[in-house]
């Protein structure tokens, strides 16, 4: 039986790999021209925020000597070697355009032709579309805009004012990476936050998932609200107010991942950040916050995230697809027989953690269904 994965990403050839170990055989597809495309184009300073021991795929651990927190260009290297490690051979720069479900199966229609396959697995990733903050005023901004994604480190902005807008991990990591550099720098914050500790007494906090294992959710952030806040402080005087939800509460209700800090809060702290309010409006270089403060800016960072969206692959789908065109399940069974998404659910447990399982419990069903069950 025939499997087709769409995307070369971690989730992608995790997937395939999973899916070669139950004896299926899988071809993944591409748009990029290189494995693990996204990692590349990520700003060069990002390391990884969860832990070696629980970012790698299915089958083969990241090595030890990549360090506890790999950097970018390991991840790179590790994506590469794993792809090799299983036989995995993407086919590269192959858009894929529309899929349908045929007979049995499903048609995947590519820029380079028709393929079919009976199991189909998307993996095109939560971050394929940037989505961009609006205010008015913004279009006219008279400096320049551009989304995280185009970031890549402190010299296309060296000498210039810059605000990032949005306090999520790209923003957090941009913006240190800015002071660290020595451009000044404002943060904008719209909404309360989480932090959290890269660790806590020398553990990765993505480790601390088990406590969810053992004990409900509510529970287990209760008993760890007042760590968090004896390691982190208080940081409304820093600019930031405290999210009333607590951050597990925040990534499993609202999807939403709190920043992971890495040194922006001592950064805010120190005064090599400062955090603004929401902007409201804007007029030449002037932006406008929500408390009456306004600034001047060259340049503006929106680091706002991204929008999963599969409807333009998948048209109205409402059995697989929510009414914002997002997989209503990822990592298991859907309601259309042989079509599977990987990783498009934010995990406390880290999004690498998370999709290998996704990965594992996707090909185990993929297997059931070759054999008719
Ligand atoms: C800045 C940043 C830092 C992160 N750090 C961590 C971390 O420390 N730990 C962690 O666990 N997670 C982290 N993540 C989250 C997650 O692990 C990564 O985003 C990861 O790359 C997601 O893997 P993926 O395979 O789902 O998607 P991607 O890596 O985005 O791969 C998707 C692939 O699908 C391809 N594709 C998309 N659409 C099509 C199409 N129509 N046709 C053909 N190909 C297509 C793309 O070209 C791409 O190569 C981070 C994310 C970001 C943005």
């Amino acid at each position: 039986m025939r499997a087709i994965v769409i995307g070369a990403g971690p989730a992608g050839l995790a997937t395939a790999a999973c899916l070669k170990r139950m004896g299926l055989e899988a071809e993944i597809l591409d748009r990029a021209p290189t494995i693990g495309q996204s990692w590349r184009s990520h700003y060069d300073r990002l390391k990884l925020h969860t832990a070696r021991g629980r970012s790698g795929l299915p089958g083969w651990p990241m090595p030890r000597a990549k360090g506890r927190y790999p950097a970018k260009a390991e991840v790179i290297a590790y994506l590469e070697g794993y792809a090799r490690h299983f036989g995995l051979s993407p086919r590269l720069g192959v858009d894929v355009r529309r899929v349908a479900a045929k007979g049995a199966g499903w048609e995947v229609q590519t820029d380079a032709g028709t393929e079919s396959a009976e199991v189909l697995v998307f993996a095109t990733g939560m971050n394929a579309t940037p989505h961009l903050a609006e205010w008015p005023g913004l279009p006219y901004f008279r400096g320049a805009v551009l989304h995280s994604s185009a970031y890549r480190n402190p010299d296309d902005v060296r000498g210039k004012r810059v605000l990032v807008v949005g306090f999520g991990n790209s923003g957090g990591d941009i913006a240190l990476d800015l002071a660290d550099a020595g451009v000044t720098v404002d943060i904008a914050v719209r909404s309360p936050v989480n932090l959290l500790p890269k660790e806590l007494f020398g553990i990765p906090i993505t480790s601390f998932g088990i406590v969810r294992k053992v004990l409900p959710y509510k529970t287990a952030e209760a008993l760890m609200m007042p760590v968090l806040r004896m390691k982190l402080g208080h940081y409304d005087q820093y600019g930031l107010r405290q999210a009333a939800k607590g951050p597990i509460s925040q990534i499993i209700e609202d999807g939403q991942i709190p920043l992971i800090d890495v040194g922006t809060l001592a950064a805010l702290k120190a005064g090599r950040i400062t955090a603004r309010q929401g902007p409201v409006r804007s007029d030449g270089t002037t932006v406008h916050f929500a408390d009456g403060v306004e600034a001047d800016y060259d340049v503006i960072i929106l680091a706002t995230g991204y929008r999963t969206d599969l409807r333009p692959l998948l048209g109205d789908a409402p059995e697989v697809l929510d009414d914002q065109g997002r997989p209503r399940i990822s990592g298991d069974r859907t309601a259309a027989r042989g079509l599977y998404f990987c990783s498009y659910k934010p995990s406390a447990d880290g999004q690498l953690w998370a999709m290998s399982r996704e990965a594992e419990r996707i090909a185990a069903d993929a297997a059931l269904v070759a054999r008719g069950l």
